[in-house]
């Protein structure tokens, strides 16, 4: 039997649970289906200094806040995963492993996920030694020797963090500049400058190879500008370079960008009638916890009022 709500949202991160705390409060009747933990990514930030109201905060400590707000307003939460979207007919079918749920309208918050190196046997060393959360995994490598790809915020501040638990950091990224903002820039610098410091440089250069029989025991690292291979030895490997919109389900149901992230617009509401999106699936400049709040208060209202407006049949 189908279970019928007036708003299905896919995501419990910020962006799903603003969508959320908007629409319950608007007075419909509202769903979360969230396959991982409720917080989304923000789970995996250690320190969150950019969120107003608060100066600093964990991010997980942030999301778990956020979830007992959704909870006490009483929005229904289920934890599965949705194997597949129907979103082009008047009533939207969501269906997961074990149940089916029809809605009037849908806000797909599903963020993004970690961008994979791209090398051979990535995926089976995950868990053996290759890890997309330093925050989650970093403890694992009290005072051993830990490598980290990328050169975003979520890098740098994995360098950092890390430089607190593991004996040596090895920073690898396939340029010279960072993406990072400057006070993540600052604070490595900072750390790279201390002598001794705990950070190696490999700047300019790619993952190329992993060895390893169960356990990852080596990388090859090669420079882009003159192909030298250098192989290095971590216990363990740290991915941060970025992330894929989660968009794969869709199916071309929605009009996506080039980069697969959803078009939406100034109301969230994408090409299809009574669907709408939220946060870091969306194509969008700036990607922060901040900005998703904001895109889920408005998809969540105007999600709400297409349902009112469907209620009395404009
Ligand atoms: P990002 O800002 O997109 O940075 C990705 C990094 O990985 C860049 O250095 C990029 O290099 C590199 N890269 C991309 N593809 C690669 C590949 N195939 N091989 C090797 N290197 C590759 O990603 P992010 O750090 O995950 O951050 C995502 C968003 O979250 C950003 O908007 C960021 O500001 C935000 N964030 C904010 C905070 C905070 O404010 N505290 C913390 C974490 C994340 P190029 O520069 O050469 O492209």
């Amino acid at each position: 039997m189908e279970k019928q709500y007036d708003l299905v949202i896919i995501g419990c991160g910020p962006a799903g649970m603003s969508a959320a705390i908007y629409a319950k409060r608007a007075g419909i009747k509202v769903l979360i289906l969230e396959k991982l933990v409720p917080g989304g990514q923000i789970s995996l930030t250690s320190n969150v200094e950019n969120f107003p109201g608060f100066s600093q905060i964990d991010g997980m400590q942030l999301g778990n806040l956020m979830f007992e707000q959704v909870k006490k307003l009483g929005v229904d939460v289920k934890f599965c995963e949705v194997t597949k979207l129907e979103l082009l007919g008047k009533t939207k079918k969501i269906t997961t492993p074990k149940e089916i749920f029809t809605s009037k309208s849908v806000v797909l918050a599903m963020g993004a996920s970690p961008r994979q190196l791209g090398v051979l046997d990535e995926q089976k060393f995950v868990g053996r030694g290759i890890s997309y959360c330093a925050v989650c995994d970093g403890a694992l490598y009290k005072n051993k020797t830990v490598a980290v790809f990328g050169g975003g915020n979520s890098a740098l501040e994995d360098v950092s963090y890390l430089c607190s638990v593991a004996k040596q950091v090895i920073h690898v990224n396939r340029r010279s500049e960072f993406r990072a903002d400057n006070q993540n820039v600052e604070i490595y610098n900072k750390l790279v400058s201390q002598k001794p410091s705990k950070v190696k440089q490999y700047l300019g250069f790619v993952a190329e190879k992993l060895y390893g029989d169960k356990v990852l025991e080596s990388v090859d690292l090669r420079n882009i500008t003159t192909n030298e291979i250098i192989n290095i030895k971590p216990d363990g490997v740290f991915v941060a370079i970025g992330r894929v919109p989660q968009t794969q389900i869709l199916e071309n149901q929605v009009n996506l960008d080039e980069n697969g992230y959803v078009l939406v617009d100034e109301n969230m509401q994408t090409n299809v009638k009574g669907v709408f999106a939220a946060g870091d699936i969306t194509k969008k400049t700036l990607r922060q916890i901040t900005t998703a709040v904001g895109d889920g208060s408005v998809a969540g209202t105007y999600a709400s009022d297409y349902v009112k407006k469907l209620k009395v049949g404009k």
